[in-house]
């Protein structure tokens, strides 16, 4: 059926009154379309009809006087919004006062003491300005293809962009984002508004989008569009620090702008949309979805042909991408000011509601005063010790990373890299690794391989990047706990430039540091177990079957919460889980902090610390801060508050509310038991004088990684040490060494305090073997001492039962059983066993089994009395 509804207003009015059927539909008849017979009868009557075309008439003339006064409504609006634009244009200077190209001030960092640590400015991550005529019209494309397709056509502003845009955001709900924004009005967003004071009412940002379009406009009748799009490509944010079409080629290829191919065009322009989502050193995969859009939209727009699509398309370009930076030694950050710039970046983004471009423009052209917590003694003396060679007792190593390209006889290229040359060189020699004994034999294992491989072909201009760097790596952080400020960040040994900040970019697993975590924080806190809780500690399985051990290969048999934590055991961490739940376990583990963590992790291994991806390093010290700050977890913070140039705080962390994941008496409790680790246990050899201190350490299997994570009442520090390629190590030691090293410094001159004791703890004797109050004479009796002890608790938490693990008997010295009647009472001696437990443990050679404690004495069956026996010396007489 084809119909064409003419809207009737009086049918709708008349429907509501129920008085006739409203039709009045213009179709082509079709047939079993039923219209009441009575209803056309109804207008057969001369008066009815009189009555109807009134009706009609009087509704026309009012749908006539609605119609007008909706138009004058509209003009109205059109008219108040014109003058509402039109003051907003008026406060925009002449265009030929607006400077496009790159420029703005310097913004400061400023370290705790108010010294300037660091400077940001355009120039730096820009390193050249470069014109139009250098830069490759593929990449000029590339960006125009993807970021705003119509730009030679439109004046400034893409109308027909923006009402696909506002759809779009209706359909989402209202979600209005940068789509509709053309090159001009970027370049404008980028350069001159970036310096303006922050937006963030809907009507700052109306008033903006009004005066960036306004201009935008006005713009495009003074400069030509190469002028504009030049601008553009020398100041857009090209993510990993890169400002600018030049410096991310440098960046990511090594070579100059120039000198890029379609395919590394395609790579760069994918990027500007949304430079951490889409960078390709750190995402890949989504950055190759970019591309591959950027090149379909050339191929589409006729910017390329099929076969310049295709040869693209097959290029395996990532391969090719330096993952360092090693910008001859021009960056200057340190690792704490790359996580710094990150964090002020993101909430500068969050908080004012701008774009990461834009984030990235103000922090580096906006003028800002950035008041960072780092404390430059502090980050001092860690990067003394980090860099210092002999607090790594295996000696220092070199890895290799490189890209290589080779351009072959056939015209074919090929890309080389480390992994490349681990499995050529893997074919002849099974143990080969990257990690060489010196700078020399790295180079010279390289020079080899790129003979072979380059061999008939040939090395173009920038196919080469090599970097060595130091090994086994580390990286630390430092925080205040009581704020969650990071006072010092390592991540990794000599910053030479390398951009991965083994602190924050990198996932390494925790280890054994995680079981306090995991296992008892939970366990205390909501499990109501206690520091005196047992488990038995033997050899099991896991519920997936595989072998649980210890890894010193000693079992105790029945060990408390307070020992687990300070001999670290596994095997009681991971039944402590297993007894509140993995799931209980878990949800502490995200409470405090860590965002890495995948769902198939909510099993018995978090006990270990044995994770899917691993942790950061950053929020390992975090989640340790947050038991140094007696149970409540700050986000770590890397600035106080953010300035914009005319002085006015525009960020402020002080304020931040983070979230309590413990009660302060489990923190106390904790802290307690990693006390006696670090004094008396596994922790031992990061132990130091003159402060309080707490803490775990960590391995993970052949010494991997190896972590330390503690604490004082000042400052909580964690290290972490391994191979970047993941190397067993022979030593695991260092991170102990390093971290007592650093803190021992950092405390010097500080008081010696406690940590504060909360209320709501009391002291109880207990027996170690049950965790419950002693039996007398039996539990200070144990064959190997008095496992009586004074143990703290929550007041709720006091045991009220009696020890169940010990038991006294009257054992006959003959038989070795419980004496019977008949038995001599010289032979008799009283004996402490151990009840339940298991028999490959410590307590296994002190137990009775349950069946043996019900026998008797099968020497002494006879039946003598026992009055006749050696006590009163009397010789007995066999009785007749
Ligand atoms: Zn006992
Ligand atoms: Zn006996």
């Amino acid at each position: 059926m084809i119909c064409f509804i003419i809207p009737d207003f009086s049918a709708i009015i008349k429907s509501q009154h129920g008085s006739y059927r409203p039709v009045t539909s213009h179709c082509i008849k079709e047939p079993g379309m039923n219209y009441s017979r009575a209803n056309v009868k109804n207008y057969n009557s001369p008066k009815l009809r009189k009555q109807h075309a009134a009706q009609q008439r009087f509704i026309h003339s009012l749908v006539k006087t609605l119609l007008i006064l909706i138009l004058l409504i509209m003009a109205a609006a059109a008219i108040g919004f014109a003058s509402y634009a039109k003051t907003q244009i008026d406060k925009l200077p002449d265009i030929s006062q607006v400077n496009i190209s790159p420029s703005g001030k310097k913004t400061k960092i400023l370290d705790t003491d108010g010294n300037v640590i660091n400077t940001l400015s355009a120039k730096g991550a820009n390193r050249e300005y470069v014109s139009l005529d250098k830069i490759p019209v593929d990449l000029q494309h590339a960006f125009v293809a993807i970021e705003d397709e119509r730009f030679y056509k439109h004046n400034g502003v893409d109308l027909r962009g923006i009402i696909r845009a506002a759809f779009t955001g209706l359909a989402n709900g209202g979600r209005f984002n940068e789509g509709a924004s053309t090159i001009t009005q970027q370049l404008l967003k980028n350069n001159y508004f970036a310096t303006w004071s922050e937006e963030n009412t809907f009507k700052e940002r109306l008033d903006q989008k009004i005066q960036e379009q306004y201009l935008a406009v006005q713009l495009e009748k003074v400069k030509s569009k190469d002028e504009i799009l030049e601008n553009y490509l020398n100041t857009i944010n090209l993510g990993q620090s890169t400002l600018g079409v030049e410096a991310a080629s440098e960046r990511y290829f090594n070579k100059n702008v120039s000198d890029l191919t379609l395919s590394e065009c395609a790579v760069i322009a994918g990027i500007a949309n949304n430079p951490t989502k889409y960078d390709p050193v750190s995402h890949p995969k989504n950055n190759a979805r970019r591309r591959e859009k950027v090149l379909s939209n050339m191929l589409s727009q006729g910017y390329i042909k099929k076969d310049d699509y295709q040869k693209a398309m097959d290029d395996d370009v990532y391969s090719r991408i330096k993952n360092v930076n090693n910008s001859n030694g021009e960056t200057t950050g340190s690792y704490f000011t790359d996580a710094l710039i990150e964090q002020v970046a993101s909430d500068l983004k969050d908080q004012l509601d701008i774009s990461e471009t834009e984030a990235y423009m103000k922090l580096y052209t906006g003028g800002l005063t950035i008041y960072s917590t780092q404390d430059s003694n502090i980050q001092k003396v860690v990067d003394d010790e980090i860099n210092d060679a002999s607090n790594y007792p295996e000696g220092t190593k070199y890895s290799i990373c490189f890209s290589l390209t080779v351009v072959k006889e056939d015209g074919t290229t090929r890309n080389y890299n480390e992994k490349t040359m681990r499995s050529y060189y893997k074919r002849t020699n099974k143990k080969y690794t990257l990690n060489f004994n010196t700078k020399e034999e790295a180079k010279a294992a390289y020079a080899e391989y790129k003979k072979q491989v380059s061999a008939g072909g040939e090395v173009p201009s920038g196919g080469e990047n090599v970097t060595y760097t130091l090994e086994p790596e580390a990286a630390m952080t430092v925080i205040d706990q009581r704020t969650g400020q990071v006072r010092a960040m390592s991540g990794g040994r000599e910053k030479d430039g390398s951009s991965i900040n083994r602190a924050v970019d990198i996932t390494r697993q925790p280890g054994d540091t995680f079981k306090v975590l995991s296992a008892y924080a939970p366990a205390i806190n909501a499990g109501s177990k206690t520091l005196a809780s047992v488990e038995d500690d033997a050899p099991d399985r896991l519920e997936n079957g595989k072998v649980l051990k210890n890894s010193d290969g000693h079992y105790r048999g029945f060990t408390t919460i307070r020992e687990a934590i300070t001999d670290s055991v596994n095997v009681v961490a991971v039944k402590m889980l297993s007894d509140i739940g993995t799931g209980l376990g878990y949800q502490y583990v995200k409470d405090f902090g860590f965002t890495t963590l995948k769902e198939g992790d909510n099993n018995q291994s978090l006990a270990l610390g044995s994770l899917t991806k691993g942790v950061t390093n950053i929020e390992l010290a975090a989640a340790y801060a947050a038991i140094a700050n007696q149970g409540y977890y700050n986000r770590p913070s890397y600035y106080t508050t953010v300035e914009d140039s005319d002085g006015k705080t525009i960020l402020d962390t002080t304020d931040d509310k983070g979230h309590r994941v413990l009660k302060k008496t489990t923190a106390w409790l904790l802290t307690s038991a990693m006390g006696d680790a670090i004094k008396t246990g596994t922790a031992k050899n990061a132990s130091f004088s003159g402060m309080t201190i707490a803490g775990q350490g960590g391995l993970t299997a052949n010494r991997r990684d190896t972590v330390f994570a503690g604490y004082s009442p000042y400052y909580t520090c964690v290290i972490w040490g391994g191979y970047d390629d993941n190397s067993p190590q022979k030593s695991g030691s260092y991170s102990g060494t390093i971290w007592k090293a650093v803190m021992k410094q950092i405390h010097q001159g500080l008081e010696n305090r406690t940590f504060k004791r909360p209320e709501g703890i009391v002291s109880s004797l207990v027996c170690k073997k049950s965790g419950k109050l002693p039996e007398e004479n039996v539990c200070n009796h144990d064959p190997r001492g008095n496992m009586v002890y004074n143990e703290f608790f929550t007041t709720d938490t006091v045991p009220t039962e009696t020890c169940d693990h010990h038991v006294k008997l009257d054992i006959c010295k003959k038989s070795g059983l419980p004496a019977g009647e008949f038995c001599p009472r010289s032979e008799i001696e009283q004996k402490v066993f151990i009840t339940g437990g298991s028999k490959d443990t410590d307590d296994g050679k002190y137990m009775i089994s349950s069946a043996d404690t019900k026998k008797t004495c099968d020497v002494h069956s006879t039946k003598v009395p026992r009055e006749a026996n050696a006590d009163f010396n009397i010789k007995i007489e066999p009785s007749e």
